[in-house]
């Protein structure tokens, strides 16, 4: 058998080291991909697959990318859930015995790309870690471009612990100790025992590790773990870590999360349309970020919220100042991801001046702060570390317009290394030197048209035309190029100064390079206070953005009561009242409390605004509990602790599970974890079986939550029938989405009011629907026979199988067909006919008849 050749064989032994991901191998300019990868890579990057003679038997797949654009084509594969090892030469090609050193030099996968460019700005790039150990579960979730780490543990439900981990929108899982992986479609990684370090969290986090139990410290040990081996770099600034209980916020499941839109729309899974997006008037990255966090995080605590609502309040009153502070934001760039590239080891010196300019926006921020009266705002504005002694460092040491390359020199200021400006001055008395020249060797020569110039390949030269030849002083002018209608020359002394001009170029390139990295470690080292900052000023934002939508919304400040008493008064649906447009939304009020109103019953024909009406006042909750003003003209609200929603499903089969099946799934899982102080949305559930059926559970449910939970509940049906319960059960309450018949045709109000729907609107609402009239009327008649045929339903007691038996039969009387008579007859026509008996002639002339008779109709 042929023999790899000794480059094949380096490579091989790389990728045995890394085989998840795509190697990258550099050779020369290029980016290689051989074997297997090149045929991936060839289909998922769109690039030509070539071979190349690796001395084995075969030609070796391979395809490339020039390594100036390799950026491009390593997010297009991270996008799709790939991982990229970026494998270098490590040593220089010319000082080579053999086959140039190879290594990688970093791994990036999804979860952990750093670069600007792979980022979206307003949202973290999430990493998380699941550890199951001594029957708990523990779920870390980190941004490296933030640095920020979070952690808590959960008693051992796989289920609920992967919920908490999706909450963070990973781009990429970790586990550890799992028997079996819970399901994900995520790109996810296994981490064994023998390879974590116990103590990586130790010194990583030598103050905050101390308090964690043993499943948290093994997932961030496993995160810091996958992290060491992708990264090979500093993790200096991971110093945050957070850890927290899942309890202390308002618990929504990822279901409830997604039904409710709180930060992308369920249809196309995008950020407008959400609340997010509504609340969204943030002016920084930062800002963005932490906005997203708070709704993901209501908080349950008053004293909090009245400290967020009072800001809010503050800033909302004072128009100017807000659009002071707006201006100020606007300054400031993102210090976290900046933070984080700098103690990375990879920002540049724009991104030094882009730190730069947001500390100087800090002095003003903290002036306007501290004139408003809300103590959380002057508490942060006095916290916030102007960092002073960075921005004159950074002032001194660096121009303000720098390069974005930091290898080409340019970057630091005059006056901050004397070598430096030694280096620059010899350079540019060279180039004055040169710059005279012209003038001087015109008036020796008396040549007029003589130039100096300079290009790439020959450096300076004198340049005299054609005709003046004659002039040139022979002796001293060496003749270096000839061009069509001139010559070009240089003489010992331009060569001379041109070396001095080129040496201290080079030197102060080097030198510059050097004055740069040692700039960006000393600013790394100051990491912490930036990042504390940077926290401060997220709050400032998310809080000024609160204020504005509030202002310019009408959203009002909720009052909290300790008593279960849940009322709003014209409250609105805070996104479907922003995207309806000229159409102008329907306030609705809503009634609640611990005894006499703690169910309502809403019923109204479909379309009527029952689930609108549900979503907005958990929406109303959420927003509250962030503390954030809300839609409505008064709120007076109990803190709720979990929200639960569940939508009844159509009946059809998914992944094995009929959605009925999960629909009750869901709705158990809400009964077991529901609480007194918690508000459940049930909408239409138990509309995915038969009638009898769904009903009876509908009602077997909301005598358990009633009876058993005492959560604040609110059930929407179009089971009309239901409504009989506000009578036989304390606590439930009949409202209804009311309509009006106008003319034989419904008129959807969009008005919540107190008492039963008067009926159902069923077939009113097919009508709006434009079925054919056929279909409508024959549906009126089939109800009124099952209304006649069922006399004693509104029972709910009575025996199911009766039920069944007589409407049905009723229904089977007549036959009946869809088509029309004309229809009809031609179907028979066509039947009858023998095709053997006609010609070509005579189907056409039936053809047309048909036609004919059916235009008739
Ligand atoms: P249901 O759940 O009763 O079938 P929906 O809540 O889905 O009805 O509402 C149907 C449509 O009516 C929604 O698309 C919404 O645009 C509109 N709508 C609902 N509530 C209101 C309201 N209060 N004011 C104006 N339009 C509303
Ligand atoms: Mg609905």
């Amino acid at each position: 058998m042929a023999q790899y050749t000794p480059m094949i064989q380096q490579y091989l032994a790389i990728k045995k080291e890394y085989p998840d991901t795509f190697l990258f191998f550099r050779l020369g300019d290029f980016y290689e991909l051989f074997f297997d990868d090149a045929i991936l890579a060839s289909r998922e990057l769109e690039i030509t697959l070539t071979g190349r003679d690796g001395g084995g038997d075969e030609r070796i797949p391979m395809c490339g990318v020039p390594h100036h654009s390799a950026d491009g084509y390593i997010a297009e594969l991270l996008k799709k859930g790939h991982k990229v090892a970026v494998c270098e030469q490590v040593e220089d090609p010319k000082e080579a015995k053999g086959v140039v050193r190879r290594e990688v030099t970093r791994v990036i996968t999804p979860g952990t790309m750093m670069e600007g460019k792979w980022l979206t700005d307003k949202e973290n790039n999430y990493m998380a870690a699941l550890a199951a150990l001594d029957g708990r579960i523990g779920i870390a979730a980190c941004d490296m471009s933030t640095g920020e780490m979070y952690v808590t543990s959960l008693l051992g439900q796989t289920e609920a612990a992967l919920d908490e981990a999706l909450q963070y929108r990973p781009k990429e899982l970790v586990f550890f100790g799992f028997d079996s992986l819970p399901k994900t479609s995520l790109p996810s990684t296994v981490v064994e025992s023998q390879q974590l370090d116990a103590f990586a969290v130790d010194s990583q986090y030598p103050e905050a590790g101390k308090e964690l139990d043993v499943a948290m410290r093994a997932a961030v040990n496993a995160l810091l773990y996958y992290i060491g081996t992708t990264q090979k770099r500093s993790l200096a600034h991971m110093r945050l870590l957070k850890r927290y209980d899942s309890k202390q916020y308002l618990q929504m499941d990822g279901f409830s999360r997604r039904n409710l839109e709180l930060t992308e729309t369920i249809r196309d899974k995008t950020k407008k349309g959400s609340l997010l997006w509504l609340l969204d008037r943030t002016q920084t990255a930062m800002g963005g970020r932490l906005l997203r966090r708070w709704i993901e995080r209501p908080l349950l605590g008053r004293a909090e919220l009245d400290a967020r609502l009072d800001a809010v309040e503050a800033l909302k009153s004072d128009l100017l100042l807000r659009s002071d502070l707006r201006t100020c934001l606007d300054n400031v760039y993102d210090l976290e991801r900046l933070a984080g590239r700098i103690s990375y080891g990879n920002a540049n010196a724009r991104d030094l001046i882009q730190l730069r300019l947001s500390l100087e926006a800090v002095p003003e921020l903290k002036r306007h702060l501290s004139q408003t009266n809300a103590p959380v705002l002057q508490e942060l504005a006095q916290g916030m570390d102007e960092c002073a002694d960075l921005v004159s460092f950074l002032q001194a040491a660096l121009v303000d317009d720098p390069p974005i390359s930091v290898r080409e020199g340019g970057m630091i200021r005059t006056g901050y290394d004397e070598y430096l400006d030694k280096l620059h001055s010899a350079s540019r008395d060279g180039k004055t030197w040169i710059a005279q020249l012209e003038q001087s060797e015109r008036e020796a020569t008396g040549i007029r048209s003589l130039k100096v110039g300079f290009n790439k390949v020959f450096g300076y030269y004198i340049e005299v035309s054609k005709s003046n030849i004659a002039n040139v002083p022979a002796g001293r002018y060496e003749r270096k190029q000839t061009l069509a209608n001139a010559e070009r020359y240089i003489t010992p002394e331009l060569k001379e100064r041109e070396a001095l001009i080129l040496e201290a170029e080079e030197k102060m390139i080097e030198l510059e390079y050097q004055l740069f990295t040692a700039v960006r470690s000393e600013i790394a080292g100051h990491i912490p206070r930036l990042q504390s900052l940077a926290e401060r000023i997220a709050s400032v934002d998310v809080l000024q953005a609160f204020a504005t939508v509030s202002d310019e919304r009408g959203f009002v400040r909720p009052q909290f009561a300790d008593d279960g008493e849940y009322v709003i008064v014209d409250g609105r649906h805070p996104v479907v009242e922003a995207v309806l447009e000229r159409e102008k939304y329907v306030a609705n009020d809503v009634r609640m409390n611990q005894d006499s109103r703690q169910v309502l019953l809403i019923t109204g024909p479909n379309m009527a605004g029952k689930s609108t009406y549900m979503r907005q006042i958990a929406l109303i909750t959420v927003m509250a509990q962030i503390g954030c003003f809300v839609p409505a003209k008064e709120a007076k609200l109990s803190i709720v602790d979990q929200i639960f929603t569940r939508i009844g499903a159509a009946d059809d089969l998914v992944g094995g599970h009929s959605t009925f099946m999960v629909e009750m799934l869901e709705t158990r899982h809400a009964l077991q974890k529901a609480t007194a102080k918690s508000l459940i949305l049930l909408d239409e559930i138990g509309r995915g079986t038969s009638t009898y059926d769904g009903m009876a559970l509908a009602q077997a449910v909301i005598e358990y939550i009633c009876q058993r939970i005492g959560a604040k509940t609110l059930f929407s049906t179009h089971y009309h029938e239901l409504t009989g319960l506000a009578d036989t059960m304390k606590g439930v309450v009949n409202v209804n989405a009311r309509c009006e018949e106008r003319d034989g045709k419904l008129l959807f109000l969009h008005k919540i009011e107190e008492g039963r729907a008067d009926k159902s609107y069923g077939i009113h609402v097919a009508e709006l629907a434009e079925m054919p009239v056929w279909v409508i009327e024959r549906a009126r008649s089939i109800l009124a026979g099952l209304e006649a045929g069922s006399q004693a339903t509104a029972d709910m007691q009575m025996s199911l199988e009766t039920l069944w038996s007589a409407p049905v039969a009723a229904v089977r009387e007549e036959p009946v067909s869809l088509l029309s008579p004309e229809e009809e007859e031609i179907l028979r026509d066509l039947r009858e006919l023998d095709l053997n008996a006609t010609t070509p002639m005579d189907a056409m002339m039936k053809l047309y008849a048909w036609k004919q008779q059916l235009k008739k109709r």
